[in-house]
């Protein structure tokens, strides 16, 4: 299944035009303005003394290794999100091995040091987990536990559908189920990733009226872009 298709099918043609829109339009694919945004993400959490983790896929890093080294000497880790953008759900246990260790080729030769490993669309398997012990990463970064701060009866049927998709997608766990902490299993770590993540939570601010949707949007919304945009 290629790419596009796969996003139809997880997303909704609806919210697949509108994420198509949205990143041929607000992101370009210069990378002057790329280097922008990551250095804003950099220093906005400079100032809590923390740093971000970007995880880029492998043919990602081969095509921008000096932007990329730049960052990493600026703070940020980099992780391993593949060698292309495709879910590991759909390959072999072979397959995964290759292209994680294509992956970690690309990242030896540009030099990036790297320690973990998230898989595109938090797709991964049991078998994922044995490829990343096997190949030596310290932590994978895939159990999505959700946060209930969507009000799903005030969403657009369109937009719920599409949410309730990439919920699937996910293979959510909501937060009231267990407690999911790091934790490791045998020699690797594994670090849960909060959702709605940025993706989905965009999706719903650039609606006009967006407010309703989010039962408590101050925990939400990151209080800088509250303070410019309310
Ligand atoms: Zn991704």
């Amino acid at each position: 299944m290629n790419l596009v298709s796969f996003s139809i099918k997880t997303k909704g043609i609806h919210n697949f035009a509108r994420r198509l829109w949205t990143v041929c339009t607000r992101f370009s694919f210069s990378e002057a303005r790329t280097h922008q945004a990551l250095h804003t993400i950099i220093s906005s959490l400079q100032k809590y003394n923390s740093s971000p983790t970007f995880f880029i896929p492998g043919v990602i890093l081969w095509r921008h290794p000096t932007l990329i080294a730049e960052i990493a000497r600026c703070g940020a880790e980099i992780g391993i999100h593949g060698y292309v953008h495709n879910d590991y759900r759909f390959l072999s246990k072979s397959e995964q091995q290759k292209q994680t260790q294509q992956a970690i080729s690309v990242f030896q030769k540009t030099q990036i040091p790297y320690q973990g490993f998230r898989n595109p669309y938090l797709g991964w398997t049991e078998e994922s987990l044995q490829v990343f012990t096997e190949l030596g990463f310290a932590y994978e970064s895939n159990e999505a536990v959700l946060h209930d701060v969507i009000d799903l009866a005030n969403l657009p049927p369109p937009l719920r559908s599409g949410y309730e998709k990439s919920l699937a997608l996910f293979q959510a766990i909501p937060c009231s189920t267990y407690v999911l902490r790091p934790h490791f299993e045998g020699a690797l770590l594994r670090i849960p990733t909060s959702i709605p993540d940025d993706e989905m939570l965009c999706t719903l601010i650039y609606q006009k009226d967006w407010g309703p949707l989010v039962k408590n949007r101050q925990n939400v919304v990151p209080r800088s872009w509250n303070e410019s945009n309310d």
